[in-house]
């Protein structure tokens, strides 16, 4: 008789689809024990936020469904990764543990401890790359240094020529039956709890969590939007990007694939789909960056950022969190990232640079905001995006550059469609005042039925004390660069 093969636990975490997923095809035919394991504990203060975890919740539920469907359900549990995960080993007898690798500093640590705890049970831990389009590790500058720059890392990456071929889905998979210790996926709780309100109500409208909606997202991008690119991507009253940033974020679409799909549609040629394509290299940067020096989330990357003067005021940030600056193109986006847990991402260049520059907020409190609200909230993209806004990151705007929120307004929603959906009670201004209400005449306010502090809020800042407050910043640090 021939002995069974041991099998393998495929520990699934940011990559949660059965297409292009190295660790599943690695399995091949294999019995295999699919599990997910909330572990919150490791994570800490990046434990993903209230908008993630809807997202995930869905997101799993697909995963065990399609698992299910293929012959393998998949197990759900909670608690310490690196006793959870050796303790189903043990209980399955399986020798290998294969996950997708994970780059957040703290995921790194928890799967040396994983690793570490398998290996004194003679089991071992086999961590395959899925998540990016090239390793953090590997890329290097010719000095041998990490890429601290865009221009010269894309380069870089573009001359390793293009990623190969994703892996297809496997028709059939071998499941093993579950030992004890799985939880059902509500006792997870990743859902709103009543008596909190449900504050996701309206993220279903717009988002459909699983390898299924993202591959629909996908064709929905192809179909039109990826033709023009290059300027609808600026435009936020239209569906002008891809959308596929939670998608990316959680794994149920992997970069390879949707590069593949974008060449496909787009034949002409790499050059035609690089104002594409250069996002995705954008989200290896920041996942390059994160690798490189794991202090992004917390520290500004330049030095002399370190007592930058800024000066927190809780309520500034409330209003801005709430949508309620003043500034309809920011408020607009405060409240579309609120009602649908996305922002698109011209305006969040532009909310986050009015928090940072004109309001003197530090950075971290606003990435902290996101990490809370967005379905994509991403440790890389985040911190890198926050940093670049903030002046402080190795290739980031600089400071000096102050985005005007009115001036960003008037060209990027020049027919004021955008802040229109988000901001209802300013939908009856003429386009001429829709992007600074204050300086409307009386008589428009009126007609159009805004009263400005009851229905809509004067800048909480003018633009001018903003630009000031700014600008003195930046004399301070121009005054340390002397100095140093
Ligand atoms: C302050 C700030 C915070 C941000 N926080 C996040 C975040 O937490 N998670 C996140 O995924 N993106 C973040 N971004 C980047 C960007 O805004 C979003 O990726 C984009 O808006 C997602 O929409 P899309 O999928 O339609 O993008 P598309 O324009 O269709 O781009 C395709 C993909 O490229 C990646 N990408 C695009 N722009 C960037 C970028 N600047 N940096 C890294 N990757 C990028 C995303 O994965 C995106 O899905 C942030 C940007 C700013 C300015």
């Amino acid at each position: 008789m021939r002995s069974m093969p041991s099998p393998r636990l495929i520990w699934f975490r940011q990559d949660l689809r059965l297409a292009d997923n190295p660790a599943l095809a690695a399995a091949g035919d294999g019995p295999i024990l699919p599990v997910y394991v909330l572990d919150e504990a490791a994570a800490g203060r990046w434990a993903p936020g209230g908008a993630a975890r809807w997202w995930l919740h869905h997101s799993l539920a697909a995963l065990g469904e399609a698992l299910a469907a293929r012959g393998a359900p998949l197990l759900l549990a909670r608690g310490r990764a690196e006793t959870v995960i050796p303790a189903l080993a043990d209980a399955v007898g399986a020798d290998e543990v294969m996950a997708g690798r994970l780059y957040d500093p703290w995921a790194r640590e928890r799967d040396a401890r994983v690793a570490e705890a398998l290996g004194a049970a003679g089991r071992r831990l086999t961590l395959l790359p899925s998540a990016l389009l090239h390793d953090p590790a590997e890329l290097r500058s010719g000095s041998g240094k990490p890429y601290a720059v865009y221009g010269p890392f894309a380069k870089a990456l573009r001359a390793r020529g293009e990623p190969p071929a994703p892996l297809p889905a496997p028709d059939r998979l071998r499941g093993v039956p579950h030992p004890a210790g799985g939880e059902a996926l509500a006792a997870l709780r990743l859902l709103p709890q009543p008596p909190e309100p449900d504050w996701a109500a309206e993220f279903g409208t717009l988002w459909t969590p699983g390898e299924a909606g993202a591959a629909a997202r996908l064709a929905r991008f192809l179909a039109g939007p990826v033709r023009s690119y290059a300027e609808g991507r600026n435009l936020p009253a239209i569906e002008g990007s891809s959308g596929l940033s939670p998608h990316l974020h959680w794994g149920e679409v992997s970069p390879r694939q949707v590069w593949q799909a974008v060449r496909a549609a787009l034949p002409e040629g790499l050059d035609a789909a690089w104002p594409f394509l250069s996002e995705l290299v954008w989200r290896d940067f920041s996942y390059h960056l994160l690798w490189h020096r794991p202090e992004l989330p917390e520290a500004p990357l330049k030095p002399r950022f370190a007592d930058f003067p800024w000066d927190p005021d809780a309520a500034l940030l409330r209003a801005w969190q709430r949508g309620r600056t003043g500034y309809p193109i920011v408020d607009a986006g405060m409240r579309q990232l609120w009602r649908l847990g996305w922002m698109h991402n011209r305006v969040r260049m532009i909310a986050a640079s009015l928090l940072v520059k004109q309001l003197q907020q530090p950075w971290q409190d606003g990435a902290a905001w996101f990490w809370d609200t967005l379905v994509d909230a991403d440790l890389a993209a985040n911190s890198a995006s926050w940093q670049w806004v903030a002046g402080s990151g190795t290739d980031a705007a600089p400071y000096f550059r102050i985005f005007n929120p009115v001036l960003q307004g008037e060209k990027f929603d020049p027919e004021g469609r955008y802040v229109r959906r988000f901001l209802p009670e300013l939908a009856r201004l003429p386009d001429r005042w829709l992007h600074h209400p204050w300086d409307a005449p009386e008589a428009v306010l009126q007609e159009a039925g805004v009263a400005l502090d009851r229905d809509y809020p004067r800048p909480v800042v003018t633009p001018e004390a903003g630009r000031q407050r700014a600008l003195a910043a930046l004399a301070t640090l121009r005054g340390r660069a002397e100095a140093s």
